[in-house]
């Protein structure tokens, strides 16, 4: 089965890879897959998960009206790297199969793009054709955060930083690397990245 050529795009939080995607979404109409909404989706609708989670978490995991109780995961899972692991072969397996079904309906799609945090760590990048970094030194993303997360403090971003694998270290499973420090505006940057894609794709078809 012919699939569009598929574009990761990964980053640590407030790096700006929800704005890389908007933009080839907008002004590309690239389709854009979010699998960290799409999880939180799935976590909340997918009656397969919900079961599974509930088998392991609890049933505290979901208020008494059915809806998940993201205080008492966060919780449980913020201390306890054993319990993130746990949760995480619980979502992805699960976003893994929605991806796939939301792939057959972008068939005809030159490209498609999937967006995630954690792309290496959930092993979705191996599948895609071009796996993009998006990245700004720490500080930056600090600032860029508690500006648009009013409901987080400066601990609570840097304890996520913490816990995310390191930009170096994402660094050497990209095939290219957006440096969205502030310093060079993003806009260009952005359309070069969808020169090259279609290049690579015009490469791939000959
Ligand atoms: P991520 O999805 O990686 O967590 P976002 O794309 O949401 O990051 O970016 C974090 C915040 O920083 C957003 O409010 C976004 O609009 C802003 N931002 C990202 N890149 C830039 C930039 N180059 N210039 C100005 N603001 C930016």
């Amino acid at each position: 089965m012919k699939h569009p050529y598929q574009v990761g795009i990964t980053g640590g939080i407030g790096s700006g890879k929800s704005l890389v995607c908007r933009i080839l979404h907008r002004g590309f109409d690239a389709p854009v897959y979010d699998a960290d909404s799409r999880a939180k989706y799935l976590m909340q609708h997918k009656r397969e998960l919900i079961e599974q989670i509930i088998q392991h978490f609890g049933k505290e995991a979901y208020t008494p009206d059915g809806t998940l109780n993201n205080a008492y995961l966060a919780e449980r899972v913020f201390h306890d790297v054993q319990a993130v692991k746990q949760l995480n072969a619980l979502v992805h397996p699960q976003v893994a199969l929605d991806y796939q079904a939301w792939l057959m309906t972008h068939k005809q799609a030159p490209y498609v793009v999937r967006e995630a945090a954690l792309m290496i760590e959930s092993g979705a990048h191996a599948s895609l054709d071009l796996l993009v970094l998006v990245t700004a030194p720490v500080e930056i993303r600090i600032r860029r955060v508690l500006l648009r997360d009013p409901h987080r403090n400066r601990a609570q971003v840097e304890a996520i930083i913490a816990k995310q694998m390191s930009e170096e270290e994402k660094r050497r499973y990209a095939h290219y690397v957006i440096e969205n420090d502030g310093s060079r505006p993003l806009l260009p940057a952005v359309v070069a990245l969808h020169e090259l894609i279609n290049k690579k794709i015009r490469t791939k078809n000959t």
